[in-house]
């Protein structure tokens, strides 16, 4: 039986001629396009680790935890100053003000910021501050907003949509590199499952980071703190993500000492946890560089389906 819109990871060639591998030969199997952020190099010779809050509340909790983050050893700042909330009646982040905190921030610890951006309208204004655009999870099928997004030239990370499957997920970064934008790092966060909510906040699909690798040619990191919902499986879940290719992570820190934070507190690790998982992600060598995979040189196409995991790229 055929069925209308069904689509597969065979359609990927179609659906994302300008990112996936078969389209590009030039990337062969392995090959990854580095995404520079500000000097930071997604995709480059070593995982990327990126840590700070769930959201922007204020100058001193921000600012106290960018240095924090940057002592760890971290590459970049996170943190969100415009909050997707399930109540409207929720703290919704602390919107221009935030942003404003976000820029003193970099000015102090010389981090580069990734915050997130949920309105088309509002895009120049974050792009201004923002080193790095992020489309969250709620947003990765705002077509509109991917748009938006495309035309600037900042880098993008693109989270999964917690219950997209991976076509819809290179379709949607694909809407952003048909504008212009090919700076797209891909983040997989935790999916919905039949588990989500008994044990973990969502089911983290460790299995999608091979699979898009090889796929398509961008960056793919790891959000652990969405996808655990659990502080204590944090670690762990960085840990594997990075065994299973992740070329990076983002995580959300706290200072507990200070106070509980306005969002995702159970989640948040500690900047001294923040230090283990940079060391880990320091001596992890199995990124393998873009330079090697181009000197490599040769034009072999992948597999269209996922058949071997040997074929995988690391
Ligand atoms: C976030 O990273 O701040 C966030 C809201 O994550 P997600 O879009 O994955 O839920
Ligand atoms: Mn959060």
């Amino acid at each position: 039986m055929r069925i209308a819109g069904q689509v597969s990871i065979d359609d990927i060639p179609r659906i994302c001629p300008l990112l996936s591998r078969t389209a590009n030969p030039q990337y062969g199997e392995h090959g990854t396009r580095v995404v520079n952020v500000a000097g930071v190099r997604f995709g480059g010779e070593r995982p990327v680790v990126i840590g700070g809050p769930c959201a922007v509340e204020s100058h001193a909790q921000t600012v106290g935890l960018a240095h924090a983050v940057k002592r760890a050893g971290a590459d970049m700042l996170r943190g969100g100053a415009y909050k997707p909330r399930t109540s409207p009646h929720d703290f919704q982040g602390s919107g221009l003000e935030g942003l404003c905190i976000l820029s003193v921030a970099r000015q102090e610890t010389g981090l580069p910021i990734v915050t997130e951006v949920m309105d088309p309208r509002m895009v120049a204004e974050v792009a201004e501050v923002a080193d790095m655009l992020q489309v969250g999870s709620r947003n990765m099928h705002n077509y509109t907003l991917l748009a938006e997004v495309g035309r600037t030239r900042k880098p993008i990370l693109l989270k999964r949509g917690m219950s997209a499957s991976l076509c819809e997920w290179l379709g949607a970064a694909e809407y952003i590199a048909k504008q212009g934008n090919m700076d797209i790092v891909l983040c997989e966060r935790g999916i919905r499952g039949f588990p989500s909510g008994e044990y973990s906040r969502y089911v983290l699909d460790l299995n999608v980071i091979p699979a898009a690798k090889m796929l398509a040619f961008l960056p793919v990191v790891v959000d652990p703190s969405h996808a655990t919902g659990v502080s204590a499986m944090v670690e762990p879940a960085s840990r594997a993500a990075l065994e299973m290719g992740s070329h990076g992570l983002l995580i959300e820190v706290a200072d507990l000492t200070v106070g509980e934070p306005k969002c995702d507190g159970l989640q948040a690790i500690d900047a001294a946890t923040l230090a283990r998982i940079v060391r880990f992600a320091q001596e992890k060598k199995s990124v393998r560089s873009p330079e090697l995979a181009a000197e490599s040189g040769k034009e072999r196409r992948p597999s269209s389906a996922l058949k071997a995991t040997a074929a995988f790229p690391s």
